[in-house]
């Protein structure tokens, strides 16, 4: 369990509140921050029902109580950030700001929540991103069923399933932007990495920069590609940190963990990772590992017990592989699930 006994003195009135959800990372945060009459939120949470019920104990509240919600930020498309922006939007007419590639994904998720039969087969494909294929033939360890893998989808789905989620209508950003809320101003900086267009948000009152899921303190986020995606998200992201080393930001409030007090040193930290990662996959190629699955198991070996986390190793082994490929540090033959890797 992650220690959020941290309770922080937050710089400029700013508020957190963690909503539990399922394992691995158990909770999520969502920001308040005052602005002139009103509230600025960062994230808008994820459905459990411990997490509506937060909601509606905690969070609303406050937001009837004189002071209005005039805006809600999202980081990015993932459920975890998303669920309540309609509702909120619905109950208090505030805008709803996202970037415009993580809307389009929005609407996706939207569609597909729509079509699901009942049997979360959608899910399961969206989440899985394909890779999954290529380990039919790969024997887990004990009672790794495919359904048993399938964990996290099932939790996610039926957590989705049952409850009223309107989506927003948007204000779509692309960057860059400067909002001023209630005389507060906030700059909206375009992170792509963790998703496309996934936003920090930096309230220039403070210095203060909500990271979403860019930035975290402990782990590092989730940086994959799906078989048929031509492009690695990895140097995007890498860029991504730099820009976050260069806003020199007093504080990183991140969408899971704990607050980040040095924010640049924990950028530099990340980017270090995937510098020792793309090292662990050129040494993992080098022996004679040359498809995703058999480079991923090399690099994480402790992840290939379990498909869906076998699945999502595949996903971040082939970012760091095609950046290389595109460094000119590996070959690569073949497309899609079945394509290898070579030195030069
Ligand atoms: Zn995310």
């Amino acid at each position: 369990m992650v220690d959020l006994t941290d309770a922080p003195e937050l710089p400029g009135g700013i508020l957190r509140f963690t909503l539990p959800m399922f394992p691995p990372l158990g909770h999520v945060h969502v920001w308040l921050i005052p602005t002139g009459n009103g509230w600025a939120m960062f994230d808008a949470g994820f459905p459990t029902p411990q997490g509506v019920d937060k909601l509606e104990t905690e969070i609303e509240p406050l937001l009837t109580d004189g002071r209005r919600l005039e805006a809600v930020f999202i980081s990015h498309y993932h459920p975890d950030h998303t669920a309540f922006a309609g509702r909120l939007q619905r109950a208090f007419g505030c805008d709803v700001y996202v970037h415009e590639a993580d809307w389009e994904r929005m609407r996706r998720m939207q569609q597909m929540r729509e079509s699901d039969d009942g049997s979360g087969d959608a899910f399961r494909r969206r989440f899985s991103s394909g890779w999954t294929e290529a380990l039919d033939d790969h024997e887990f360890e004990g009672e790794q069923s495919q359904e048993a893998g399938d964990g996290m989808f099932s939790k996610m789905r039926d957590a989705l399933k049952d409850i009223d989620l309107p989506m927003p209508e948007p204000s779509l950003l692309s960057g860059g932007e400067t909002i001023d809320i209630g005389g507060r101003e906030f700059e909206a900086i375009w992170t792509p990495g963790h998703t496309e267009g996934h936003l920090c948000v930096r309230d220039l009152d403070q210095n203060a920069l909500f990271t979403g899921d860019h930035l975290l303190g402990r782990i590092t986020p989730h940086i994959g590609m799906w078989p048929d995606q031509r492009r690695s998200p990895l140097p995007d992201f890498e860029q991504s940190l730099g820009l976050v080393q260069e806003l020199n930001a007093s504080i990183a409030l991140p969408a899971h963990e704990a607050v980040i007090e040095h924010p640049a040193e924990r950028a530099g930290e990340i980017l270090e990772h995937h510098q020792i990662r793309r090292q662990d996959m050129l040494n993992a190629v080098a022996d004679g590992n040359h498809t995703v699955r058999d480079i991923a198991i090399r690099t994480f070996p402790k992840r290939a017990k379990d498909r869906m986390q076998l699945t999502m190793a595949m996903s971040e082994t082939a970012a760091h592989l095609e950046a290389l490929v595109e460094e000119g540090e590996l070959v690569r033959s073949g497309e899609g699930v079945g394509r290898q890797y070579s030195s030069l």
